[in-house]
């Protein structure tokens, strides 16, 4: 594979960079973000001073104890929820715009298919609203199925499959209209630990060969490390990146991966920066 530019970086000086252009190959661009959710009375601060540049082709885990804002990141970024305040970009344009361009697909934890649509035709779903032509769909279809390795499933109900199957239907829909940045939302959190493995392989595989950009969020250190090129680590809420962590194990990854000392030394890593967040979140509310 060609060498790719895995740059994501926290913007660190907010002072010194406000204003600045993102640069062409950042594909997500976030700045200032804060998020409050208000019902009624009741005010939670999700997120705050969120700064996160994310470059073309990484491959992004978002990681942190549960309600620190990790999904709430990603919604924001998928414009299925409004910013508080702050800018976000995405391919240079506003959150809104590039949902409405079609700038990225998203995989929740459940697949969301649809029991009365054959396979093929749930992952033609997205490119029937999008209108195209008959024979494209079923061309764009077939290929994505290939792609998380259903083919032969293609005339199965989603009913039919195991729950991994199902997600990797999931998969090929949110890829069905090539999007440049693919957005997931704890997608193995549901399966046994080996089909999770089995599925994070694939998922690498798709990423390899489409070069779409991720960004994932799940609970599992092991598996941020292994599918990632930046673990970025968030504090308790209200929800702040504290460690952006360079994942520079050698592509591609397999089953050998998780037995490199390397990789040991990673899920250390990241384990210590959640811990270490919990102990001074613990300390400031004391
Ligand atoms: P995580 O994904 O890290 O578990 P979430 O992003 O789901 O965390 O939630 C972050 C915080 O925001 C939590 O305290 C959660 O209760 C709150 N929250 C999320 N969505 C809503 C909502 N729609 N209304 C009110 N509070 C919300």
């Amino acid at each position: 594979m060609a060498a790719r530019a895995f740059a994501a970086h926290q913007r660190v000086s907010d002072a010194l960079d406000r204003g600045r252009a993102p640069a062409a190959s950042t594909v997500v661009s976030l700045s200032a973000v804060h998020k409050v959710f208000s019902d009624g009375d009741r005010r939670t601060v999700a997120l705050e001073g969120i700064e996160l540049d994310i470059a073309r082709g990484a491959f992004v885990s978002l990681i942190g104890p549960s309600g620190c804002g990790k999904s709430t990141l990603l919604r924001l970024i998928g414009d299925l929820t409004p910013t508080t305040s702050g800018t976000i970009t995405v391919n240079g344009k506003s959150a809104h715009l590039a949902r409405l361009a079609r700038d990225y697909g998203i995989v929740f934890q459940a697949p969301v298919l649809f029991d009365w649509r054959s396979v093929q035709r749930n992952v033609e779903l997205p490119l029937e609203l999008g209108r195209l032509p008959k024979a494209e769909r079923e061309r764009r279809a077939t290929e994505m199925l290939a792609l998380v390795e259903l083919d032969g499933f293609e005339r199965h109900y989603p009913w039919q499959l195991s729950g991994g199957m199902q997600q990797r239907v999931a998969i090929a829909r949110a890829l069905s209209f090539e999007p440049a940045l693919l957005l997931m939302d704890e997608p193995f959190g549901a399966l046994d630990e080996m089909s999770r493995e089995r599925l994070n392989l694939q998922l690498l595989r798709v990423w390899q060969k489409t070069g779409t950009t991720v960004v994932f969020v799940t609970h599992s250190i092991p598996e941020a490390v292994f599918l990632s090129t930046h673990v970025v680590v968030m504090s308790p809420r209200p929800g702040r990146i504290v460690d952006i962590i360079d994942v520079d194990l050698p592509q591609p990854r397999n089953d050998l991966t998780r037995e490199d000392p390397r990789y040991f030394g990673l899920v250390t890593r990241v384990r210590e920066s959640l811990r270490r967040r919990d102990t001074h979140a613990a300390t400031d509310t004391s």
